[in-house]
Formats: C-alpha cells, structure tokens, sequence
C-alpha cells in the first residue's frame, strides 16, 4: 500500500502539532505505524491522501450513524451556511433540538447544549455538585469522558493507550475528589458511598462501556446504582456521549430501562459537527445559569450548523426506527463471523457486543471491566490491525475502543469485513 502523502504530511504536523495530531490516539501509537491523513469519506468508506480506500468502523468514534456524506445531513448543512456560520444568539433550531432531543430520551426535560463531550460531562458534574452541595464523585476504571481533571483517574480510551490513565497536571487536590470503583462491581460502589456518606455529589457512568472496548454492564448492576443514588441523594449521570441515538433511539437508559438523573450526550447529535448537551430533571436542569446559580456559557453553543446537521439526523433517527434493526443485524452478523474465525483458527478472542457497537479482545477471557480487557494481547492486537488495514478495514487504533458500524455498512460489506478478518487473522498467526 502507497502511504507517501500521509507519511509526508505526519512529518510536517509533527513539527508543529504535539505528536503530530489532534487528538492522541490517532496517532496510531499503539499499533505501530504512520497514521493516514484522511482526504474525504463517503458512505461506507474513508479515502485517505494517496487514494486508498478503506471500509471503515469507526464512523467519527460513533456519530456517522448514517454512513459519510449523508445527503440529508449535507443538504440541511449547506442551507444552514446561507445564513451566517454563528449568530451567539439564540435561533429557532436550537428550540426543535431541545424539543427533539426531550422527546426521544424522556428522562431528560430540559437539556443545554455545548460544543463537545468533554464540556457537557464537565458541565454536569458541576451542576450535580451546586445541586447537592457536595464535592466527590466516583467513575469507573476504564471508563472516559473527556478530558476534564476530574475524569482523568483511572481513564479509557487514549488515556489507557498511551498508557497515562492519571494524567501529569491533575492537581492532587481534584484528584482526591474523583473515588474510583471497577466496572460491573456494584458492591465496591456501595461501600465507597458507605465510607463517604454524605459526600457523594454524583456517580457518572458510562451505561455501556466503549472506552476500554466494549463492556456491557451485568444484569442489575446499573439497577443497584439507581437505588443507591435514590437512597444516598447522589445524582447519577449517564455519560451517553458514544450510545445516546446509537443503541436506540433513547439511548443505552431505553434498552437497559434504567433512567439517570443527567445524561451526557456528544458528538452524534451533531451528526459529526463538534456539539455536545447535557440534560435531565428540570428540578436539577433549573440550577443552570440563568435559570440557576451554576454557571456553563459557551460562545458556539446550539451553533446554527451544528444544530441544522444533528436535526436532520435526529429527525431521520425519530421516524426511521428500522435503522436500529439494520444496524444490530448486520452487527450481529460480523461478530458472528469474527468468532467462527477466531474458533477455525483458533485464536483466543471475545468478542463483545450490543447494537451496533462491539470490540474483539485478543484474550479467552470474559472481559466484564478494565482488568480483564487488560488481559487482552496488545501487541497481537497492533499486528491484526496492520494486517486489516492491508486488507482494506480500517478499526480503530486501539484495543481499547468500540467499533461502530453505520446503515451504510450492508450485508454485502459485512460479508467483506468477516473475509477481512480471517485473512488478517490468519496472517497474523504466520507472523
Ligand atoms: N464521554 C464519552 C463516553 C466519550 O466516549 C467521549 C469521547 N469519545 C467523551 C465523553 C468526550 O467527548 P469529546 O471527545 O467530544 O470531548
């Protein structure tokens, strides 16, 4: 494969952007190799600058629900830039999102936007903590959500690839606020809320894991939390920045049937514009600034552009609910053809998935929280997603991510994608 263009443009960025990119796991640190600069995408495919062509599963880390260059979304875009790029007023669309977003997801009455994950997860916990009066959280190992202080103890994602999942530069005294449990232990939750009775302003979550790859929570686990927040007045956030509109059309809360107080949501409701919201209980959305004494402002928030291609997704989304079938069955069907070719070759893999988001682990292990997506093999993991990329899939560069799949991914492409995967298996074994 010819990767001139991209290798020459890494060495260029490498001078004036730290690492070379802008954001760390691009970088393609843990799996060896240049990244690809990215020239355009369409549909089902990214093309990068010396024009190879990959299928590929990451979709933006979750927002092209609807493939690449949706003509909707275009359309809706394009007509919103007749209008100006930013008004730093307020416009009609930002009320049909609100209005949207509260039908589709009920546990959220009043929702404000901002302009990406990591500000509306910042936002909340703030909010919980002026609700509550109170200064601890407790997060998850392994879980993300952005990049704010607070949430760098124990992180996923890039944190955990480029293996700083305590960042330098968090202040001790933040840290000592951000109390950690493991994924799926309910017990280990309880007994932080017992240690620190009364000090507990929220507990956030990710429902579904998607940043040390996919982790589906247990049956119960998120029940148990919702009663002890009921019973400890702990409010408890929903990070749905990866799986608002992506599981279902209400979230990973509709299919699991477990309401938060706040849900986080990112990314996709920009329908790939940078946006982010962060809503719930009006009691608690009525503590926001101006309503309220917690203040959150942001000059590009509910940005016309932005609101204009999340309201054509959404609004496709709400009325299209055969989307949500498309995209499991096709899912189900790639991972039922990653395990047929794990077990044929035998390879030790888990492969976990749900909706449309799934991860294989290179372990035997059941991988239910960070300790045992740690007893993944890496370094194996770096060699298969070399090997996909020669055969034309590009995963996400790391194991310690989901991969998710778009309605522009059809059973033709998935059939592609298994024999993809066997040929990278199997070459990675000769390896
Ligand atoms: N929360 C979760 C669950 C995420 O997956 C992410 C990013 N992938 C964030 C928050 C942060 O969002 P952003 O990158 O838009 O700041």
């Amino acid at each position: 494969m010819k990767t001139e263009k991209s290798h020459k443009l890494f060495e260029r960025a490498k001078n004036v952007i730290p690492g070379g990119v802008n954001s760390p796991v691009r970088a393609f640190r843990a799996v060896g190799g240049n990244p690809l600069f990215i020239k355009r995408a369409e549909g089902a495919y990214l093309i990068d600058e010396d024009d190879n062509k990959y299928i590929e599963l990451i979709n933006s880390w979750g927002p092209m629900i609807l493939g690449h260059a949706n003509t909707d979304i275009e359309n809706a875009v394009c007509e919103a830039v007749k209008d100006s790029l930013s008004f730093g007023a307020p416009g009609e669309r930002e009320v049909f999102m609100a209005e949207l977003i509260t039908t589709m997801i009920p546990s959220i009455e009043k929702v404000r936007m901002v302009s990406s994950g990591t500000e509306a997860t910042m936002a909340a916990v703030r909010l919980a903590r002026g609700y509550t009066n109170r200064a601890k959280i407790i997060k998850f190992e392994g879980c993300y959500h952005g990049h704010g202080d607070s949430f760098l103890i124990a992180a996923g994602s890039g944190a955990i690839t480029l293996g700083v999942p305590d960042s330098p530069g968090v202040t001790q005294g933040v840290a000592n606020d951000t109390l950690t449990a493991p994924f799926n232990n309910l017990k280990a939750v309880q007994d932080l809320a017992a240690a620190n009775k009364g000090q507990i302003a929220a507990i956030i979550i990710e429902p579904v894991a998607g940043n040390m790859g996919l982790v589906v929570p247990e049956t119960g686990f998120l029940q148990g939390l919702r009663t002890l927040c009921d019973n400890e007045g702990i409010v408890l956030i929903f990070d749905e920045v990866m799986t608002g509109f992506r599981l279902s059309k209400g979230g990973a809360q509709q299919i699991l049937n477990v309401k938060p107080d706040i849900t986080t949501l990112g990314k996709i409701i920009g329908g790939g514009m940078p946006v982010g919201a962060y809503g719930g209980k009006k009691e608690i959305m009525d503590f926001v600034s101006p309503a309220g004494p917690v203040y959150q402002a942001g000059t590009l928030s509910g940005n016309p552009v932005a609101m204009a291609a999340g309201l054509a997704m959404l609004n496709y989304l709400n009325t299209h609910p055969e989307v949500y079938t498309h995209l499991e069955n096709i899912t189900a069907r790639i991972c039922e053809g990653f395990e047929k070719n794990l077990k044929e070759l035998g390879i030790k893999g888990t492969v976990n998935k749900i909706g449309s988001m799934f991860t294989l682990f290179f372990t035997d292990q059941k991988v239910k929280d960070f300790e045992t997506a740690k007893t993944s093999d890496t370094a194996l993991f770096g060699r298969y997603f070399r090997a996909m990329l020669e055969e034309g899939v590009y995963l996400a560069p790391s194991q310690y991510e989901s991969l998710f799949i778009s309605t522009a991914i059809t059973e033709e492409l998935a059939e592609k994608i298994v024999n993809a995967n066997y040929k990278a298996l199997k070459a990675v074994l000769q390896n």
